[in-house]
């Protein structure tokens, strides 16, 4: 079975760093009682500005290598550099991940993929900070083509001009659906510690996960969370860790109740046939702005108005929700729409306008 899929779900925890031998071991004996497959912790920590704790370095491999022998918890770090990975190696990392900021370069991420040439050790991919789904399926490939066999990847949410609804990297759900469209058999994690950067966040952001069919979660997790020297606020004790693991329903995918299956297969195809008149309108609508587009070249109007967008931004908005839908995702529909109904009406005016020089 596929490495990431040997428990549903399959559980990551422990602290965001190895602060010190004793929190390491600490976390690993209450982490192995548990249903806890791999725990973490950063070794080297890239920092998003200098100054703060960048990590205890190969000491804290020791003291991991330690926690593996005495535990039997197999361990997963952070590696950014070739060196890292050396080293991982040497003090018997079972795991390791690449972060966020790393997967942003290509450069870098290749420089990795290269020092694992010849050793097949599973891999996680986290996203790379900003929603770029080739960019994060890139550095996957990187490592397959690498060789290495169990790669998955993690969610741990995209960077932000604003830190938006909350989040201290917002989740972008489509991306990760896309990537998994794409890589259907990649293994996919989450991890709502980062995405929340807030611990009472924790468990809804994991049931989301696993709604979403994630293969599993990542948590940070530390002994005494409020003095964590990196990442304090979104940690939670292996405690607290336990009751939310407790609390999470594991969904399948499919199910043989075969009144379900019918219940299903019915709404399933009053779908399809509504999505064939949703086609069939828009396509109404688009022959519509083929003629709007004649009208506007006869008068030479431009084919963009902005007054006009915001009234059908306006109208359509608050239809939607008196139906009951956000007006963000009405407006978010009839951006594409109406993008379409520019690039027809664009080439009406184009058109016609080579039908006069011609
Ligand atoms: C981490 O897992 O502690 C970490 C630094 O993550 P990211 O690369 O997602 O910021
Ligand atoms: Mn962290």
């Amino acid at each position: 079975m596929a490495f990431f899929k040997t428990a549903r779900p399959y559980i990551i925890a422990g602290p965001c760093s190895a602060e010190t031998r004793e929190q390491v071991l600490a976390t690993a004996a209450a982490l192995s009682a548990m249903n806890v497959q791999l725990m973490r912790a950063g070794v080297w920590k890239p920092r998003t500005r200098p100054g703060s704790f960048e990590g205890n370095g190969a000491v804290a491999l020791e003291w991991l290598q330690e926690a593996k022998q005495l535990y039997k918890l197999p361990v997963t770090i952070e590696v950014a550099e070739p060196a890292h990975i050396e080293l991982a190696l040497r003090y018997g990392i079972d795991v390791l991940w690449i972060g966020a900021r790393t997967v942003v370069n290509p450069f870098q991420v290749q420089r990795l993929a290269d020092a694992l040439k010849g050793v097949d050790i599973p891999v996680m991919v986290k996203n790379p900070v900003s929603p770029d789904v080739d960019l994060w399926g890139g550095a996957i490939e990187r490592f397959e083509k690498a060789g290495i066999s169990s790669v998955a990847a993690i969610h741990r949410g995209f960077s932000g001009y604003t830190p938006a609804a909350g989040y201290r990297n917002q989740p972008n759900w489509p991306i990760p659906i896309e990537l998994k469209r794409r890589k259907p058999e990649l293994s996919m994690i989450c991890d709502p510690s980062h995405i929340t950067g807030d611990r009472n966040r924790i468990a809804e952001v994991s049931q989301k996960a696993l709604d979403m069919h994630f293969d599993g979660l990542m948590i940070e997790t530390h002994p005494s969370p409020d003095e964590a020297w990196s990442d304090a606020a979104q940690q939670v004790t292996p405690d607290a860790l336990r009751e939310i693991l407790a609390t999470l329903i594991v969904r399948q995918e499919y199910t043989h109740d075969m009144s379900s299956l019918e219940q299903l297969e019915h709404l399933r195809q009053l779908m399809d046939s509504l999505d064939a008149e949703i086609i069939d309108l828009i396509a109404r609508r688009m022959e519509l702005s083929e003629k709007v587009g004649d009208v506007k070249q006869l008068s030479n109007m431009t084919a963009y108005q902005p007054v006009r967008w915001r009234e059908i931004v306006d109208t359509r908005g608050q239809r939607g929700e008196m139906q009951g839908m956000t007006k963000e995702f009405i407006v978010e529909l009839y951006e594409k729409i109406h993008h379409e109904s520019i690039r027809i009406q664009l080439s009406v005016l184009e058109g016609k306008a080579k039908e006069v020089k011609d």
